[in-house]
């Protein structure tokens, strides 16, 4: 059986891809919303929200929760897995740790990335630096190997490269209790400051020290957008973006933080919708041109 091809694709679950995926299926549109987490934490985050009109007061878990509950009524497919690239072609090809998808259009709604890149981070990805352990695992076997992890996400990676690897840094940058690892995991709490090396990564430098990897995965809430796509153009560290949210790249569509400031839910709301509706004219058109 051939696999779905989604009309839109949406990239990111926070209140700016929710909004996106509402109105997409109110148009009838067949919509594949990836949210890797639980519905932006960082929403979830805040104690309370006192300017979303409408709804006065409401804590942030449940404001998202309501946005989530609203936009799953309307039935788009969720797929709970992160996505690592995306190819434009005739269509977008999107990969994830798990799988491949297909959509003739995409809307990034993944959030700002709260963290600066680590100095050297650009320079070795694919040389050393990676986001996807499940992905690049198998290089580093019988290697040594640091995991930086803002989200607990990390914690799979690192018990997944434990028994891979030779010896593995865990460094969480996120509070919380850690679960056992094997004895080949250790625990590192220094704060990581940049990846060195010559033509492969050979050190993460930390406040602390220095540590002797083969490669170090990071693994954030939201990855440099421009490492997912190729070739999108930024206005600093956010996607430029046209009145209508459309991109430099045709068929892809951006809303949110990702566009950047103000970041605010009502912006990333309003930006979701006329990204969705961007989208959903770009096709139309493509569709007409046939
Ligand atoms: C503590 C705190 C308090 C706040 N209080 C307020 C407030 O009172 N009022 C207000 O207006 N705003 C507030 N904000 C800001 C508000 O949370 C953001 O502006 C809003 O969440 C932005 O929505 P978004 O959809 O653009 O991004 P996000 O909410 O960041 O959502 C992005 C989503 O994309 C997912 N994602 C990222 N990359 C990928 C990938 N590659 N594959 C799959 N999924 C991916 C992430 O998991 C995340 O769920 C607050 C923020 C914080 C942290």
């Amino acid at each position: 059986m051939a696999a779905q091809i989604f009309d839109i694709a949406i990239i990111g679950g926070g209140p700016a891809g929710l909004s996106a995926a509402l109105t997409g299926r109110i148009r009838n549109k067949e919509i594949a919303l990836f949210e890797h987490l639980d519905f932006s934490q960082k929403l979830q985050k805040a104690h309370i929200v006192d300017n979303y009109p409408g709804l006065p007061q409401v804590t942030g878990k449940g404001l998202v929760q309501q946005m989530a509950a609203h936009a799953q009524a309307h039935q788009p497919t969720i797929i709970k897995e992160k996505v690592l690239n995306i190819y434009p072609g005739e269509k977008f090809t999107i990969l994830t740790p798990a799988a491949t998808y297909e959509a003739r259009a995409v809307i990034l709604a993944t959030g700002v990335v709260a963290t600066v890149l680590f100095a050297g981070e650009r320079d070795f990805l694919g040389r050393g630096v990676s986001y996807c352990a499940t992905c690049d695992g198998m290089f580093y076997k019988d290697k040594n190997v640091a995991v930086i992890a803002y989200t607990a996400e990390g914690e799979h990676e690192a018990k997944f490269l434990g028994e891979l690897c030779r010896q593995v840094y865990y460094l969480p940058q996120y509070k919380g209790e850690l679960p056992p690892f094997r004895d080949n995991v250790k625990i590192v709490a220094d704060k990581p400051r940049a990846i060195k090396g010559d033509s492969q990564v050979e050190q993460l430098a930390t406040d602390k020290g220095e540590l002797k990897v083969d490669g170090v995965f990071i693994l954030r809430q939201s990855d440099p957008v421009e490492n997912v796509l190729a070739g999108l153009e930024l206005d600093g560290e956010v996607i430029k973006v046209n009145r209508d949210m459309s991109t430099n790249i045709p068929g892809v569509f951006a809303a949110g933080d990702c566009t950047g400031k103000p970041w605010q839910i009502a912006k990333a709301v309003g930006e979701g919708l006329v990204a969705v509706l961007s989208a959903i004219g770009y096709l139309e058109t493509k569709a007409k041109q046939a």
